[in-house]
């Protein structure tokens, strides 16, 4: 046969975690396990503005035929003025073009690919520890991948450790770097932190890659793009993948971006038409469902708006949780010791909870975690605060 030799791969934990969760009969159970948003009802709702879009869109279609290896034009350009604010000169300069890309997990392999092919012998360095999909998506398109410290084992972000690490990497290298509400661990890097490491980036002629999955997520949808700005200001040349799986809820609709921006609107085209190519053999033309839907909400001032409320509730929804935590920690000795968790941004959370901690959560509150400690503070029911502290102060005092 010819499958014989074909060996079972172990399938993702995080899938076996939400399969457990289901099945868990405690109605106290929380699931801070897979990385999708939740509101206060448990539920990850279709936005307000994607039902109405998605509703003009039915109207106002005439077509489904192919959009193009680039996409929608109008989604390229409103995305491109949500990552890098509507008057970046980069615009106007025309130095700037958007792939839409199935999700940002499609941008990134387009970019991987994109650098295998035409940036040949460029390592990729991804931050220690990083999302696992970074890992595989680059070996997968043949990169050499190695790591800059972040995070370390004592649950504290390592600036001097990776700027360090960076000032090391070999001239030409390709550096992902994590916008904002960085996966796995929630600890972002400070505005000044940011300028130290353009500073390395520009003295090493490093080419930066910047993951952009969770804009609004964070400090707020302009804030959040601060670090992106920096450094399409400063640099000639910047690769940035977007997301709208979170910001938009499209999670399964596989919408999102690569942006390019080139030191010259001729040169934009020359890297374009390596990307249509290579995107041609990775899945043609992208789905377009998503990104219409973007479009229509960017493009609408109403539904923009209403957009940007939701985004914002979402926003402080998970900053009210991660300030919430840290209290009802409190009065049970363990404010300082998780006062980061009010720290840190975005969904995601190293706690500091080791292994055994994260299956005592599990097995004996049905507490569902990611392992190395990683919650998903999104999930948390903040009606329950006390008992989820309550849960983590019972494996912390063992
Ligand atoms: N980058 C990071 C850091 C992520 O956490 C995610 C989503 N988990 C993505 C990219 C891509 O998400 P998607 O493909 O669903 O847009």
């Amino acid at each position: 046969m010819h499958f014989n030799d074909i060996q079972r791969v172990p399938s993702d934990p995080i899938l076996g975690l939400i399969e457990a969760y289901a099945t868990d009969a405690n109605p106290n159970k929380f699931d801070l396990g897979v990385g999708v948003y939740k509101d206060a009802m448990g539920l990850t709702p279709i936005l307000r503005a994607v039902k109405l879009a998605e509703q003009r869109l039915v109207d106002k279609q005439t077509t489904k035929t192919y959009i193009g290896g680039h996409g929608q034009t109008s989604f390229g350009t409103l995305i491109s003025e949500l990552v890098l604010g509507k008057d970046s000169p980069l615009l106007a300069a025309k130095r700037v073009g958007a792939t839409q890309t199935p999700g940002g997990t499609g941008a990134l392999r387009l970019c991987a690919d994109f650098i295998a092919d035409c940036l040949p012998g460029r390592g990729i360095w991804l931050s220690d520890p990083t999302w696992p999909i970074h890992e595989s998506i680059f070996a997968a398109a043949g990169l050499k991948v190695s790591h800059y410290p972040y995070v370390g084992s004592d649950n504290r972000l390592n600036v001097e450790a990776m700027l360090a690490t960076l000032n090391q990497i070999p001239h030409g290298d390709v550096v992902l770097l994590h916008a904002c509400c960085h996966n796995p661990t929630g600890f972002d890097l400070s505005q000044d932190d940011w300028r130290q490491v353009l500073d390395i980036v520009r003295s090493r002629d490093l080419l930066p890659l910047i993951d952009f999955a969770y804009q609004g997520f964070g400090d707020g949808l302009e804030q959040d793009a601060w670090s992106v700005r920096l450094f399409a200001d400063a640099l000639p040349e910047l690769l940035i993948t977007s997301s709208c799986s979170k910001n938009f809820g499209l999670y399964r609709e596989r919408t999102g971006a690569l942006i390019v921006c080139t030191d010259s609107a001729e040169k934009l085209l020359d890297v374009r038409s390596q990307l249509s190519a290579t995107a041609r053999n990775l899945w043609s033309n992208p789905p377009d469902h998503g990104a219409a839907i973007v479009a229509e909400i960017l493009g609408d001032p109403e539904l923009k708006t209403l957009w940007m409320d939701e985004v914002e509730e979402m926003r402080s929804r998970i900053a009210q949780l991660r300030a919430g935590l840290v209290e009802a920690l409190t009065p049970l000795g363990l404010g300082e010791r998780f006062a980061h968790i009010g720290v840190q941004r975005g969904m995601f959370s190293y706690t500091g909870l080791n292994d055994d901690q994260v299956a005592k959560l599990r097995y004996e509150h049905s507490v569902y975690l990611v392992s190395a400690g990683r919650a998903n503070i999104a999930g948390i029911d903040a009606s329950r605060l006390s008992l989820l502290a309550q849960a983590i102060a019972d494996v912390c005092h063992d």
